[in-house]
């Protein structure tokens, strides 16, 4: 989710890349799963998380709407994200022993949490969030080691892409009054990014790429 913030209130005022360290290693967490709570609509997937998903549950996009994701309109476009249950507002993928069953293949959001990201100029810089994550004396670890995934730089690149490009659909949303155009653009994206599969063994990133491009001349913008 997208917030505007004032970036001396939230987080210890600096700015963080892969190479730094940061403290952000809560060690497991220890019984705690109080970020795994209460989120909202906040959690939001972009397409390499579903396909991160999909592949490593063996579950489909579809499938995955019945329980655990759901769908909601973000500034205009409609995009899927974790969806809370409960009485205790809890992930449907955290387990009864409070532990996350989908660690391996969980979203981008919950890896780098409680670091969170600042866009700007088409890219980001991680942020050390420090009203978020209850454990306290956390110790410091290199960002790339935190956020536990292969081809970091890649994926980052990746990240600020798909933040744009969406930022630039959204904008078409938002500009159509009548609402046939943001709806063509949301059904558009469920289908090409997240319900159509990414060839395995492929470089997603590069296939998420191209899909981007051509959607982008599709829609006339970029
Ligand atoms: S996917 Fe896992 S880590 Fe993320 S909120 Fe759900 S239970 Fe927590
Ligand atoms: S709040 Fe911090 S310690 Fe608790 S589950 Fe989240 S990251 Fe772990």
């Amino acid at each position: 989710m997208e917030r505007q913030i004032d970036l001396n209130e939230i987080s210890d005022g600096k700015l963080y890349g892969l190479d730094d360290m940061v403290r952000a290693d809560c060690a497991g967490c220890a019984g705690c799963s109080a970020c795994c709570k209460g989120m909202g609509s906040s959690v939001v997937l972009d397409p390499y998380d579903v396909h991160r998903l999909v592949t490593g549950t063996g579950i489909g996009f579809e499938a995955l709407l019945q329980k655990h994701l759901e769908l909601n309109v973000v500034d205009g476009v409609i995009l899927p994200n974790l969806r809370m249950a409960g009485d205790d507002e809890a992930c449907a993928f955290l387990n009864e022993e409070g532990r996350c069953s989908v660690h391996a293949h969980r979203p981008g959001i919950c890896r780098i949490f409680p670091l969170g990201r600042l866009y700007e100029d088409r890219s980001f810089q991680y942020i050390l969030q420090v009203h978020e994550c209850k454990k306290g004396n956390r110790s410091k670890v290199k960002v790339k080691k935190w956020i536990d995934t292969p081809d970091a730089k890649n994926y980052d690149k990746y990240v600020a892409r798909w933040h744009y490009f969406l930022k630039d659909l959204q904008r078409i949303a938002r500009e159509d009054e009548e609402g046939t155009v943001a709806k063509t653009v949301s059904m558009y994206v469920l289908r090409t990014f997240y319900l159509t599969p990414y060839n395995a063994g492929a470089d997603v990133f590069r296939e998420i790429e191209t899909r981007i491009q051509t959607a982008e001349r599709l829609f006339a913008i970029g």
